[in-house]
């Protein structure tokens, strides 16, 4: 049998809530602008326009509950977001089945070097170079549906040093998590360890070394991330 010319890379995997099991993650699939008034405060009219989406980086999210500020930027900003881990795959999933495709729920921060993403869209260029460096998903253990059901209304709110920064109401999504789901499988296959971050309520801001940062997601929990 062939062997690798070089070790291959380690498969990054999300702890699970209460356990010593490890969650795999695939692709990190991220919708944009998905809670109107975060659509407006970036310049953006809130119409029910189709959705879109970017990816991160399967090795960006981290779990170790602190994020390092980031190189060639002045300005992280925070995007608190409840996080779909994926158990099963497939296209043209119908927005009726597409619930029966969740292990379960997270809580991510879509860290974003905003001056950097500014100039892509100014540009048309792409926005990984804003979204998905390094450590740039902070994320807390998974819990699973099989406990606390398919979350579809409750808050969301983030908090730094103590103030809230963020706060919004998983009903105000644009676009719910079934239709992401249905949407991004007319595009994409999907399989198990897909994970999609569903989008950011309004409040977004930057943050410096020091902070800490308090994202909570009503009946998913809370995760406590630093800046270093
Ligand atoms: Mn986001």
């Amino acid at each position: 049998m062939p062997g690798y010319v070089i070790d291959p890379p380690a498969v990054n995997a999300a702890p699970i809530k209460g356990t010593d099991e490890l969650f795999p993650v695939r692709r990190v699939y991220c919708i944009g602008r998905n809670y109107a008034a975060h659509a407006i405060e970036m310049g953006h009219d809130p119409n029910r326009e189709p959705p879109f989406f970017f990816q991160k980086n399967p090795d960006n999210i981290d779990f170790s509950g602190e994020f390092p500020y980031p190189s060639q930027t002045k300005d992280v900003h925070h995007e608190i977001e409840l996080v779909v881990a994926l158990s099963k795959g497939g296209v043209n999933i119908a927005i009726g089945k597409a619930l029966d495709h969740v292990w379960g729920y997270g809580i991510g921060l879509d860290m974003t070097r905003r001056d950097l993403q500014g100039i892509a869209k100014d540009m048309g260029r792409p926005w990984e170079i804003g979204k998905a460096f390094e450590r740039s998903a902070p994320m807390g253990a998974l819990v699973p549906a099989s406990q606390i059901g398919h979350p579809s209304s409750g808050k969301v709110e983030l908090k730094v040093n103590g103030k809230v920064r963020q706060t919004g109401d998983m009903n105000q999504m644009i676009w719910k998590v079934p239709e992401m789901i249905s949407y991004l499988s007319d595009y994409f296959e999907l399989k198990a360890g897909d994970i999609i971050m569903t989008g950011t309520p309004s409040g977004v801001a930057a943050v410096v070394p020091g902070d800490v940062m308090e994202a909570s997601v009503e009946g998913v929990g809370v995760l406590t991330v630093r800046v270093t």
